[in-house]
């Protein structure tokens, strides 16, 4: 299988590496063009728009305030700053660009229907401070949302407002600590398994706990005996994730479920796989107690660039209570309802633990969600959970021939395929591959995430990727494994069709420079 184009025309390829072809006048490539710093483009001295001198009458009313020395900002004309972030921008990576093989991150196409009903003025120009009768729409959208969630988890109420995963992982472990608390229970520790994603150790250790790891199998699941004898009255609870990490469902979730129960304990799942499993299980059928939902990766709202993240937190029956405000959860009759501040003690919602946010959460996420789920309906959203396992198992079986499968032999794996560094020639590394995927014109997978495969490489290929689309990218990974395997010396320096070489991974972070000083001159 040899990387086919997908209309099967090849291009002509380069015979000569970029580097050794004379240089251009400019240091553009073709199309590809140079970009210096705005403030090596701009200088303080200029400005794109001309103001009037301020007169003695504006320093009179600014009343001895105003600036002596110029602010340092770059002055550019409106074509000079629109060119530069436009040429910036042709230099990223984006989902409308090509496949996004991203794993655990779920970077999905975000469909258009969404953007369009995110626009609707009734919903883009809504402001948090205006009064509420002026809102119905928009807080019926959130009650909409929240009944939509509660209804694909099986679960009893939902705070909306967290403004990603990780701050819903914050909110899921405070109401944990606040009906421990309310109990005069003091637990001190919460068990994560040794695959989680680093915010689940992270966010227990922020809310005060002791983080202990529990080991997995060499099947790539949850160790659950050796979970189960870590339980005890010091467990506040566990962070489990399922689908887990290395792409596998934990089917015994229900039994660690029961048992942590039985101890005393609350279960917090990690909901960022969702989209495996979305229209298929429900995680309140296996006891969870609380799971954040990112809605930038099961209900395909944007990350990053196109918009702020979404992590409403899904609450069981026992949990509920302990919700912040806003929260939302259904009444005696099924009907969910929107509970602030002025109506909480009449809903009996009284014991919340206060709030993650000053207003509702991420309103233009949640019409986007909600636009989504509407529009797939609950066959749709059924189907989106079966192809993205489907094309996940297509990546894993297609390549594991080429590269290590560690839990190939673990049965069908859910919506990301995991491999390892292992096969690689002597001095090899999951980062030249990742790095001679660039030149192959992909964004890299996740590397060396989780932790417990060496050279791990997580690839999430999502629902809505073709065939064609696939075969090009399973020829393009199949292509650098081989070469990282036979040792292709080139590709210790790839990439070498990309804006920049290889760059000093680490300086940036270590070295920070932070504030700009004008180049002296003479
Ligand atoms: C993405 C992710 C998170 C964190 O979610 P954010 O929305 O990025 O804060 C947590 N756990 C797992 C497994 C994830 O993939």
């Amino acid at each position: 299988m040899n990387a086919p184009n997908q209309s099967g025309w090849k291009p002509e390829m380069e015979t000569a590496a970029p580097d050794t072809v004379a240089p251009t006048h400019t240091g553009n490539r073709a199309l590809m063009l140079e970009e210096p710093l705005i403030f090596e483009i701009g200088s303080s001295a200029n400005t794109g728009v001309d103001l009037p001198e301020p007169g003695s009458g504006a320093a009179n009313r600014l009343g001895g305030m105003e600036r002596s020395d110029p602010i340092g900002l770059p002055g550019l004309s409106e074509p000079e700053a629109v060119r530069h972030y436009t040429r910036l921008s042709r230099q990223n990576y984006a989902i409308d660009l090509g496949l996004f093989p991203l794993g655990s991150c779920t970077m999905k196409h975000n469909p258009r229907l969404n953007e369009k009903v995110a626009r609707m003025p009734g919903f883009a120009d809504v402001h948090p401070l205006q009064p509420q009768e002026t809102v119905r729409g928009a807080l019926e959208v959130v009650n909409e949302l929240a009944h939509w969630l509660l209804t694909l988890t099986g679960m009893h109420g939902v705070a909306m407002s967290p403004k990603a995963g990780a701050h819903g992982e914050l909110c899921g472990i405070l109401c944990i600590r606040a009906a421990l608390e309310a109990k005069g229970d003091a637990r001190e520790v919460i068990l994560v398994p040794e695959s989680a994603h680093g915010t689940n150790p992270a966010t227990a250790a922020f809310a005060g706990y002791r983080v202990e790891n529990i080991p997995a199998t060499p099947a790539g699941r949850v160790d659950v005996a050796a979970l189960k004898a870590r339980l005890g009255p010091d467990v506040a609870g566990v962070m489990i994730t399922n689908p887990n990490t290395c792409g596998l469902f934990e089917p015994e979730l229900k039994d660690i479920s029961d048992a942590v129960h039985a101890a005393g304990g609350y279960v917090y799942c990690d909901g960022a796989n969702f989209n495996a499993i979305v229209g298929k299980v429900r995680p309140g059928d296996l006891g969870v107690d609380a799971m954040h939902i990112n809605l930038h990766k099961t209900f395909s709202t944007p990350h990053g660039g196109g918009g702020p993240g979404s992590g409403p937190v899904v609450l069981s029956e026992a949990l509920s209570p302990f919700g912040p405000l806003p929260f939302t959860a259904r009444d005696q009759g099924g009907v969910v309802h929107l509970v602030e501040e002025e109506d909480a003690a009449a809903f009996g919602h009284t014991q919340g633990f206060g709030r993650m946010t000053a207003f509702h959460g991420q309103m233009g996420m949640f019409t986007r969600a909600l636009a989504y789920i509407l529009s797939h309906g609950a066959d749709g959203l059924k189907q989106v959970a079966e192809d993205a396992v489907l094309n996940a198992n297509y990546v894993l079986r297609s390549c594991e021939d080429v590269l290590d499968a560690p839990f190939g032999a673990s049965g069908p794996c859910m919506h990301e395929a995991l491999f390892s560094d292992k096969g690689f020639a002597e001095g090899f590394s999951t980062l030249d591959l990742a790095k001679a995927l660039i030149d192959e014109g992909y964004h890299p997978m996740t590397m060396y995430f989780p932790l417990v495969v060496h050279g791990a490489m997580l690839v999430e290929p999502t629902e809505t990727e073709s065939k064609a689309a696939l075969d090009q990218f399973i020829g393009a990974l199949r292509s650098v494994a081989e070469r990282a395997r036979a040792g292709d010396p080139a590709l210790k320096q790839a990439p070498f069709h990309a804006p920049r070489r290889r760059l000093d991974e680490t300086l940036a972070a270590r070295k920070p420079v932070l504030v700009w000083q004008e180049p002296v001159s003479e």
